[in-house]
């Protein structure tokens, strides 16, 4: 598949030719459809934030289609329509994790920072931060995306 990565914080983003990545037993793997480009993607492609990762794939506004299912993903279908968050993994054991503030969790990993996001043919996402979006056209309306405010 085709990917845009970035290898050098304030150039431009380069095409790779990677494998499709296999869905871990707690993924789901998307035909991405639509990414989004948010501001945080902006300050890590222009450096303004450290790389987590090298050869990452920036990109967590993802709007995919399921082309298949770890073993343990319920909830989902194959070519069911998915939204793919900011918020990538948590650790579900910690004090925020578990007062249901997972988005302060101090292990998160985030799409598109420290797991590849939606600027690729393909992603993998962990299902439980993964939204079943409706077919169809969305009225869209504006909202905080990772801002931590
Ligand atoms: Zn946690
Ligand atoms: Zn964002």
């Amino acid at each position: 598949m085709r990917a845009m990565v970035l290898e050098h914080p304030g150039q431009p983003l380069t095409m790779r030719e990677r494998p499709a990545p296999r869905p871990g037993d707690t993924q789901v793997l998307l035909r991405v459809r639509a990414c989004g480009v948010c501001r945080t993607d902006l300050h890590l492609v222009d450096g303004e934030l450290p790389p987590h990762r090298e050869d990452v794939a920036p990109g967590h506004q993802i709007v995919g289609k399921v082309v298949a299912l770890g073993k343990g993903v319920m909830g989902f279908t194959v070519g069911g329509r998915v939204g793919v968050p900011w918020l990538g993994w948590t650790c579900g054991k910690c004090n925020f994790c578990l007062r249901g503030q997972e988005n302060l969790c101090d292990r998160a990993l985030f799409t598109g920072y420290d797991l590849d996001g939606g600027f690729a043919e393909f992603a993998v996402a962990d299902a439980r931060y993964c939204f079943p979006l409706p077919e169809g056209t969305a009225t869209w309306r504006s909202r905080p995306c990772c801002a931590r405010a």
